[in-house]
């Protein structure tokens, strides 16, 4: 081979070819297309395994080795000169929701792609592998829980709990891995990880709101839901006088604005948020005997999680004693905060500054494949901007220019932990 051993300088010039990233993804967003310009490709329906194909398809033409394990994750593999060491990995999902966009999670994966196309055309060797990977079902939109690929992979829950999820048609994971073809012999989680990055837009205002180019993700928050119903006593809305009522409606309105206002005292990172009220009986002239509604609290650590939770317990309970009135709070479901590992998360902010691109420290209220795997190795996210903060929707965007800077931002960071060999 001709291609000079490349020097620190080199490595330091290199970049990704932004074109070639952003036709790839223009490609894979026909699969699926829909009229408004978004995508819907749903997990495990025959769209996701044209996606897969092509992206398979792509990792080979890059001289990647390809293995799919028992939930289908699929594992895009560039040899290193030792290949002893555990991968160097980056990642996402490329299934969509019914109106998803053309950048959330095919991004991740794409970028991938595009750092092994840039390795290969400036012939770069690194000491570890790396490794590509696409994670099934993150959106759970078709089949819960969301993020199954990779939940399985760090055991989370169980390949046979994943395995008997049905769509609303009835059909089974496994029936529909089977189907598509994607259902491999490789055990999930039996695969060692060096680190773990993954790109992504940031599906939320944050970045464009303070001009920044890049967010370097310090961690993931933590997640409550409840359930919260308040038990009062319907009567006639004209007979009964202001004082002899027990207005459930009332009652909860006064918690709900709480959900808001605990949010607001645990700045910068706490969120409340009530989306979903029922109402009983939800006639125009009858006082609420009963409302049931949803509480979402979202903080960065488990500590302030813990403290928005007693919060809002203790206002119920103020309200309760006060009222007479009963007020049941069930958690339903919790995900402890994930923090990302400092190695990692230097390695982004470190790549940022080289590149010399606008950043600005994050956290993400979504979750993503990678808290899944920062249980499992170090890892780390790189964020950049989408229009509006628009995401989960058909009018999703992203700039090229963005595009193309966190891919290089992936690229310098997976460089720094694979290693290049000069
Ligand atoms: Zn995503």
């Amino acid at each position: 081979m001709d291609t000079p051993t490349p020097t620190t300088t080199d490595i330091d010039k290199l970049r990704v070819n932004g074109e070639r990233l952003w036709a790839s993804l223009m490609e894979l967003a026909q699969i699926g297309a829909t009229p408004k310009g978004g995508v819907c490709r749903l997990a495990l329906t025959d769209l996701d395994r044209q996606g897969r194909d092509l992206v398979t398809r792509w990792a080979r033409e890059a001289g990647m080795g390809v293995t799919i394990d028992k939930i289908g994750n699929g594992f895009m593999r560039r040899a290193g000169r030792n290949n002893q060491l555990p991968p160097i990995m980056t990642g996402s999902h490329i299934d969509t929701q019914p109106t998803g966009g053309k950048f959330d999670g095919n991004y991740g994966v794409l970028a991938g792609i595009e750092v092994v196309r840039t390795l290969n055309a400036h012939g770069i060797e690194t000491e570890a592998p790396i490794e590509v990977a696409f994670w099934t079902n993150e959106e759970g939109s078709r089949f819960v829980p969301v993020m199954m690929g990779s939940g399985v992979f760090a055991k989370a829950f169980t390949l046979e709990h994943a395995y008997a999820a049905t769509d609303t048609e009835g059909r089974t994971v496994r029936g529909e891995l089977e189907r598509i073809g994607y259902i491999g012999e490789q055990e999930p989680g039996e695969h060692p990880i060096g680190a773990y990055f993954e790109t992504h837009i940031e599906q939320g205002p944050v970045l464009e709101d303070n001009d920044k180019t890049i967010g370097v993700v310090s961690g993931v928050l933590g997640i409550r839901w409840y359930d919260c119903t308040v038990t009062g006593m319907e009567a006639h809305a004209g007979p009964t006088p202001m004082a002899l009522r027990k207005d459930a409606l009332q009652v909860a309105s006064q918690l709900m604005q709480e959900v808001v206002a605990c949010a607001q005292r645990h700045r910068p990172h706490g969120r409340g948020t009530v989306g979903m009220v029922q109402v009983h009986p939800n006639s125009r002239n009858v006082i609420p005997g009963r409302v049931k509604f949803s509480i979402d609290l979202r903080n960065a650590t488990c500590a302030d999680c813990d403290s928005m939770d007693q919060d809002i317990r203790a206002v119920a309970a103020r309200l309760s004693a006060e009222t007479g009135l009963p007020i049941c709070i069930d958690l339903v479901s919790s995900y402890p905060a994930q923090c990302f590992h400092s190695d990692c998360v230097d390695a982004v902010r470190r790549a940022a500054a080289k590149l010399g691109y606008p950043h600005m420290p994050v956290v993400s209220g979504a979750g993503h494949d990678a808290v899944y795997m920062a249980r499992l190795a170090p890892a780390g996210m790189v964020f950049i901007p989408c229009k509006d903060g628009i995401s989960h929707n058909e009018i999703e965007d992203a700039k090229p220019e963005h595009i193309t800077a966190g891919c290089n931002v992936l690229l310098h960071a997976m460089l720094e932990r694979a290693r290049v060999v000069c």
